[in-house]
């Protein structure tokens, strides 16, 4: 019997023993690195003397910047160490759990680059088929290359920060006008945590060594801003306003159960995308609109791993430096009720979303709550958690 008495820290609960995500809490003392337990967060400052001094000196860090430029073997022990821990009859000296009701969860990195992928076929073709009904819905680079573009990483926050509705251009037949967005919607996407050293062409087998963790994603998107302007550059203003991220990283170390092949493309890779073992990984997403589970989005079914994404995005020669993070693109399955946006869910806005309580919606109105959640299979049976990433929408500022 472990130390930690909370009904939510068990096995077959998603934030069990099994998974140990990563985050930082706002305590009397500051900002303090810590490990949710359940229903908890389990500062680490205070029992810092049990681990061994390079460790002690990675949680003791107001953020997890330190632990995630520490890589795979500290992130390896620390886990191994923590795992005894939280599993031990006896409390560590001077252990507090603090309820997550009870304490704020910061943003736990200093966001480094941003980019954003495209990798859901299902999404891509959906988009396809609304933005350019009069062509093929896949663009001729689709199945080789993983798509994405350069997001705005200062504009990253954590789950829980209100975000408020954008302004900017949108087309009429009149012409273009200015004003609040009026087709603001999400995107549910996984997103990845880079750590370990600096490096350039970090090919798919060595990627794992540069992913520390991964959260769940709200990628909240004006597609009138965007359908406006993303020809021919891609997304700009339409996506730059927001992104929210969970405030919990989920270690790739607990995703080992969880891996399984990404979908044959239909023909063969450029080498430098194969890869040699399988990192899609089997998430399951859950998307709530004010309460209403709304959708049920499937992350197996990605066209692109992380390690394919990380490969394609270093090949070049560019660096991948702690703090970097990328996101996978809207997750979206073959069938209606796994479409990871609002803009699939209603086709548009032509066909509207019935929330609990007979409320019709297309896009978000001002006021209205998002919550991602999302899990995983864990070792033997057991289920690893993604914590939620919410958001609630504010009326557009001054
Ligand atoms: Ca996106």
């Amino acid at each position: 019997m472990s130390w930690i008495d909370d009904p939510a820290f068990a096995e077959d609960k998603p934030f069990g023993p099994q998974t140990l995500p990563y985050g930082v809490v706002e305590t009397a003392n500051g900002p303090t690195v810590a490990v949710r337990v359940g229903d908890h967060a389990l500062p680490l400052r205070p029992i810092a003397d049990e681990f061994t001094a390079e460790l002690a000196e990675l949680v003791t860090a107001r953020s997890l910047d330190p632990l995630l430029a520490a890589g795979r073997p500290a992130w390896s022990s620390l886990r191994a160490r923590l795992v005894e821990l939280v599993r031990s009859p006896a409390a560590p000296e001077g252990a507090v759990l603090v309820p997550l009701s009870e304490t704020r969860a910061l943003l736990p990195f200093t966001v480094g680059d941003y980019v954003d992928f495209y990798s859901s076929r299902h999404h891509a073709e959906n988009v396809g088929r609304i933005f350019r009904p009069d062509q093929a819905p896949l663009l001729p680079n689709w199945t080789h290359l993983p798509v994405g573009y350069h997001g705005r990483s200062g504009t990253i926050v954590v789950s829980g920060t209100d975000v408020e509705r954008p302004y900017g251009q949108r087309k009429t037949d009149d012409g273009p006008v200015f004003g609040p967005s009026v087709r603001l919607d999400i995107e549910a996407e996984i997103g990845f945590v880079c750590g370990g050293p600096v490096a350039r062409r970090v090919s798919t087998s060595a990627a794992a060594d540069h992913v520390f963790g991964v959260v769940t994603v709200n990628d909240w998107s004006a597609r009138d801003i965007q359908a406006w302007e993303y020809v021919p550059l891609g997304p700009h203003l339409g996506k730059s306003f927001a992104t929210s991220v969970g405030a919990w990283i989920t270690p790739l170390e607990a995703f080992a159960a969880a891996r399984v092949p990404v979908p044959d493309p239909g023909h063969p890779r450029l080498d430098y995308l194969v890869e040699d073992v399988h990192w899609g990984l089997d998430i399951h997403l859950e998307v709530f609109w004010n309460g209403t589970l709304v959708s049920k989005p499937d992350f197996a079914g990605m066209s692109y791993s992380f390690a394919q994404q990380l490969a394609h995005m270093t090949v070049n020669g560019a660096t991948v430096r702690p703090g970097d993070f990328f996101a996978s693109g809207t997750v979206s399955g073959p069938d209606k009720h796994q479409r990871g946006s609002f803009l699939e869910l209603s086709w548009g806005g032509k066909e509207s979303v019935e929330l609990d309580g007979g409320e019709q919606r297309t896009f978000l109105a001002d006021g209205d709550t998002v919550v991602i959640t999302a899990t995983a299979p864990g070792p033997d049976g057991s289920v690893i958690g993604l914590a939620e990433v919410a958001g609630t929408i504010r009326a557009a500022g001054d």
